[in-house]
């Protein structure tokens, strides 16, 4: 049976279209998304920080709220033992490194972590695993635009394909 819209709630397996700001808690923006672009996520897969995703449970197309997220619900603590000093070497030749750069790296097990460059020095590269918003306060302004089943793929994938969900990303070209 389909739901009418003002039925649908986000929930796990649903696919949510939304605009946001993200300010600091002095207010600063630090992020927003395009007018013409929402953001899309995938409920229950973690594609958000946590604190913002708790708060978005229930909620119906048409809603705008304010969601206040502690760093711990956020980019987490600042932990300053998180810093790595790695030889140039072991970055591509061709790579240009720049300060606040992000990286993406695979650990032993397989499992992608993002890392930023916090220094470049003559032969090694000073590396922070350290989100750059860790310690932040986080203050959305959300919108909820849409509301969808996620499709099967998009379940499978832990994201969505887009707001329509048709979508290719980099993991659909490697099948
Ligand atoms: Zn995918």
């Amino acid at each position: 049976m389909l739901e009418s819209t003002a039925d649908v709630v986000i929930r796990d397996g649903k696919v949510v279209i939304f605009n946001y700001v993200l300010r600091s808690d002095e207010g600063e923006v630090l992020d927003e998304s395009e007018a013409d672009d929402p953001m899309a996520y995938l409920h229950g897969a973690d594609n958000i920080v946590p604190g913002l995703e708790s708060q978005m449970s229930g909620r119906r197309v048409g809603d705008r709220f304010d969601a206040i997220v502690p760093p711990s619900e956020g980019y987490g603590v600042r932990d300053e033992s998180a810093i790595r000093v790695i030889p140039r070497e072991a970055f591509p030749e061709d790579a240009d490194l720049a300060p606040g750069m992000e990286l993406v790296v695979e650990d032993d097990e397989g499992d992608l972590t993002p890392i930023w460059i916090a220094e470049l020095r003559d032969d090694v590269v000073i590396v922070d695993l350290n989100h750059p918003l860790a310690d932040q306060t986080l203050c959305f302004t959300v919108e909820i635009i849409g509301i969808r089943d996620a499709t099967e793929s998009e379940i499978e994938h832990g994201h969505p394909h887009g707001v329509d969900g048709e979508e290719l990303d980099e993991d659909d070209e490697d099948e």
